[in-house]
């Protein structure tokens, strides 16, 4: 996901900084149904995927199943499903038998059939229809997009992260359980090409003027990363030579857009061999890397990210900032790109630590600038996003509801990022730990203190306090000193207890002292000639204040 504008603009007007008053949203029964593990889906465990669904643009319905695997891993009882209103369950199978169920808002409770001996695989097919709810304001809110191409063919899109996958197919809808493998069906009028993510097994065209397109993904997928693209698409193929052997790429913009996007999405190749260079392989070499035109700004579904910043580099043509660098490259293909390892390989349980996403999403934008044109430029473009870090609210959201923390997790986490690769002050390490976090968790869901707790164990330093300050509160850490000639008194200040981040100042154009700052003051005698040589290193992101 990218962040929505009108939190940018109003960003962009704050200035950043102020501490607000965290807002306390009141929660509801259904957050905690849609948010949480629950008892009714605590004791399976989803393995498989089987859905298909027919779209039909003439009178925005859809309708289909899905044909649910999963282990038996605990004491069976009901089991719950998601689907959103106005969607409607037909009926739900197992063993040829139709099964009770019950509607409690977006979730469905059942009561599977009697055999459910743990350790055993079993499958439910839910059947359902309707006429989903339409995304208003993509990819932002989410919903189907019933949309028409520049030639005026029909256009259909997804869009669900956050609001959930439910919102158009039924699934235990928790970004907890992932299925190990996942096939995606879509029967559409045989005019349009349909697009879902993983490999394409086939086409069947019917008598009735549709077709279905069977999709296959390979490997374990998030709900929300689960999409339907159809409309009027030409195809590109390439191959990339990368660490892992070579990718098939594919390239599916609009056919009234082919020669545009064909000179833009050149970019992807680059982009592919820095983020190897940085995250290790690619995750899904066996599943492919798809781009898709899609009539919304952009969205990282899983080998088979959405893209429509309008072939033009920057963030639809604006640079986030402000610094020209981010003018060299397009947002959404680096940014969404960046989600196949964050995101998409490795995926957070809880939508609360959505930071572990977007925090190294955002980061990899300054990485990708690195790599292209050096380490300066890198540095240049995080830093200069830091204007749009609000601190309206911590940057880890409520646990087992639904809900994300402060769009901060964006510019503020990139921040935290690379803040903490100068305290570990070893780019060799560094990147060991990044390529190491997509290797230890490799297609797995985890919680963002597993994250913390292996950057902290590789870099041999502790950081709890580090993520805690950035993470949990709204405050910037303070670096107050006093210097008098080369004597530097400092400590920390606005900072919770016991924070000990190590610091760096410079003291000439190309030496610089490291210090261990904590609560308390110390004094330390510098190698200082000039005293207005004297600055912090910019690459922590704190704030200096020289105490009088
Ligand atoms: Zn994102």
């Amino acid at each position: 996901m990218i962040r929505p504008n009108l939190f940018l603009l109003a960003a962009l007007l704050s200035g950043g900084l102020a501490d607000g008053m965290a807002q306390v949203p009141a929660f509801t029964h259904a957050d905690t149904l849609r948010g949480s593990i629950t008892a009714a889906r605590a004791w399976w465990d989803v393995t498989f995927y089987d859905l298909h669904v027919t779209l039909d643009p003439a009178d925005s319905t859809l309708r289909g199943w899905n044909a649910i695997t999963y282990r038996v891993t605990g004491r069976p009882r009901e089991m719950q499903i998601d689907l959103q209103a106005p969607l409607m369950v037909d009926s739900m199978v197992q063993d040829g038998r139709r099964l009770r169920f019950r509607r409690d808002g977006n979730a469905l409770f059942v009561r599977a059939g009697s055999e459910q001996r743990v350790g055993t695989a079993r499958t439910l097919t839910v059947y359902y229809q309707g006429k989903p709810r339409v995304a208003e304001n993509p990819p932002w809110d989410g919903g189907l997009i019933w949309s028409r191409g520049p030639d005026g063919a029909t256009w259909i899109s997804t869009a669900c992260q956050g609001l959930g996958a439910s919102v158009w197919w039924p699934n235990k809808d928790t970004q907890a359980d992932e299925p190990d493998s996942q096939r995606v069906a879509l029967t559409v009028p045989d005019s349009l090409p349909a697009i879902a993510n993983g490999r394409l097994r086939g086409v069947e065209r019917r008598s009735d003027g549709m077709a279905t397109y069977e999709w296959f993904v390979s490997a374990p997928i998030n709900n929300y990363a689960v999409s339907a693209y159809a409309g009027r698409y030409a195809q590109v193929s390439e191959i990339l030579q990368g660490e892992s052997g070579p990718l098939t790429l594919t390239f599916w913009p609009l056919a009234a857009h082919l020669d545009t996007a064909r000179a833009q999405f050149a970019q992807v190749k680059p982009v592919l061999q820095c983020f190897e260079g940085w995250f290790g392989p690619y995750p899904w070499y066996r599943d492919g890397y798809q781009l898709v035109e899609a009539p919304h700004l952009g969205m990282e579904h899983q080998s088979a990210i959405a893209y429509g910043n309008g072939f033009t580099n920057g963030y639809k043509g604006k640079d986030l900032s402000g610094t020209g660098w981010g003018l060299t490259w397009d947002f959404i293909i680096v940014h969404e790109t960046a989600h196949e390892w964050f995101g998409n390989n490795i995926t957070t349980a809880d939508i609360a630590d959505m930071w572990v996403h977007e925090s190294f999403a955002n980061y990899a934008e300054s990485l990708y600038t690195e790599c292209r044109y050096g380490s300066s430029a890198g540095a240049a473009y995080v830093i200069g996003t830091r204007p749009l870090v609000k601190n309206d609210r911590p940057v880890v959201g409520p646990f087992g509801v639904n809900a994300k923390g402060s769009g901060d997790m964006y510019p503020k986490g990139g921040n935290m990022l690379h803040t903490i690769r100068h305290i570990i002050d070893d780019d060799e390490k560094w990147v060991r730990i990044l390529r190491g976090l997509n290797t230890e968790f490799r297609h797995q869901i985890v919680t963002g203190k597993q994250v913390q707790a292996y950057i902290s164990a590789r870099a041999g330093i502790r950081l709890d306090k580090v993520f805690e300050q950035y993470l949990t509160t709204t405050r910037i850490p303070v670096f107050e000193y006093r210097l008098e000639g080369p004597r530097l008194s400092f400590r920390w200040t606005r900072v919770v207890p016991g924070f000990d981040m190590p610091m760096r100042v410079k003291v000439s154009a190309d030496s610089a002292v490291r210090l261990a700052p904590t609560e308390s003051w110390q004094t330390r005698v510098l190698p200082l000639a000039y005293p207005e040589d004297f600055r912090l290193d910019e690459s922590f992101y704190v704030v200096a204040r020289r105490a009088e």
